[in-house]
C-alpha cells in the first residue's frame, strides 16, 4: 500500500501537470471505495491544474476554479502521466485527457483508492488528519504530547492518521527499528530519549524513502511508470528470521492489531 514516501514521489512526479487543462475526463469504473458521484467528471472538465498538494497519504490537486480534486490510491492505486493517444490497459479506471493530448490515467487493480471534488477543506478524511511528520512545525514536543496518556502500543500510534498523516505497516515497522523501541512499547512508557530518537527516526526513514523513490513492494510506481528502490534497504519489514542487519540476531514478527510487526529483539527495547 502506497504509505506517505510513496505518496510524495508520485505528487513530486506529476508536477508537470501544472499549467495544464483538462478538456475532458473519462470513467471507464466508477466503483472505487466510495463510488464516484455522477458530477465528477463535469466539475473537472474545463479546468486547469495549479497546484499539487500532498496531505498524509492524500493528494489534493488544485483547481483554477478554486476547488480540488482528491486522490487517495488505496492499496494498489497509481496516477500516470501518458503521452497522446496512449493505449487503455486493464484496470485503467479514469483517464483525464489534457489540452495538449496528454492523459493522466488512474489505474487500481483493487478498486480501494478514493477520489472527489471539492473544497480542501470540505473533505472529512483530511481535515481529520493529523500533523504531516515531515512538516516544518511536528516536533518533539508535539509527538510526546500525543504520546503521553495512550495505553496502545507506540506502533499503533504512529499508524494512527489521527495524529501522524501518511505512516503505513511498513514504514511504522522501519521507523521503529531506527529508533531502537520495540513496536509492542506503550506509549505512554516512553522517555523523553525514546520520543527524541523516535521523532528522528520518522524524519530520517521518511526522508530516506522519498529520495530512493519509495518503496516497490507489490506493484507500485511513480507518475512516470518508475519503481522505487527503498525496498532493497528495509531493515526489519518482512524480515521475519532473517538475520538483523545490525547484529545478526533473527528478526522477530509478531501481531499488532491485526498487522505483522517486525522487530530485531536485541536491537529494540
Ligand atoms: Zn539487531
Amino acid at each position: 500500500m502506497p504509505e506517505l514516501p510513496e505518496v510524495e514521489t508520485v505528487r513530486r512526479s506529476l508536477l508537470p501537470v501544472r499549467g495544464r487543462q483538462i478538456i475532458a475526463v473519462e470513467v471507464r469504473e466508477p466503483r472505487l471505495r466510495r463510488p464516484l458521484p455522477s458530477s465528477f467528471a463535469r466539475r473537472l472538465e474545463g479546468q486547469t491544474i495549479t497546484e499539487i498538494e500532498r496531505r498524509g497519504k492524500y493528494l489534493l490537486f488544485h483547481l483554477s476554479g478554486g476547488s480540488c480534486w482528491l486522490a487517495h490510491l488505496g492499496m494498489s492505486g497509481a496516477l500516470v502521466l501518458q503521452p497522446p493517444d496512449s493505449e487503455l490497459t486493464a484496470h485503467d479506471h479514469v483517464r483525464l485527457l489534457f489540452a495538449d493530448r496528454w492523459l493522466l490515467t488512474y489505474n487500481d487493480p483493487r478498486r480501494f483508492g478514493l477520489m472527489g471534488v471539492g473544497r480542501a477543506d470540505s473533505f472529512a478524511e483530511i481535515a481529520r488528519l493529523g500533523p504531516d511528520p515531515l512538516g516544518e512545525t511536528f516536533s518533539p514536543e508535539d509527538l510526546a504530547s500525543r504520546a503521553r496518556h495512550r495505553k496502545r502500543p507506540v506502533k499503533n500510534l504512529l499508524m494512527d492518521q489521527e495524529s501522524l498523516g501518511g505512516i503505513g505497516n511498513i514504514y511504522a515497522n522501519e521507523i521503529l527499528f531506527h529508533a531502537g523501541i520495540r513496536p509492542g512499547r506503550q506509549s505512554r512508557r516512553l522517555t523523553r530519549a525514546d520520543i527524541e530518537r523516535l521523532h528522528a527516526a520518522i524524519r530520517s526513514v521518511l526522508g530516506n524513502a522519498i529520495e530512493l523513490g519509495g518503496s516497490s513492494i507489490s506493484d507500485y510506481r511513480d507518475g512516470s511508470g518508475r519503481p522505487g528502490y527503498f525496498q532493497l534497504r528495509l531493515c526489519v519489514y518482512d524480515r521475519g528470521g532473517d538475520p538483523c542487519r545490525r547484529c545478526r540476531t533473527p528478526v522477530r514478527r509478531t501481531v499488532h492489531a491485526g498487522r505483522s510487526s517486525f522487530y530485531c529483539p536485541r536491537c529494540q527495547r
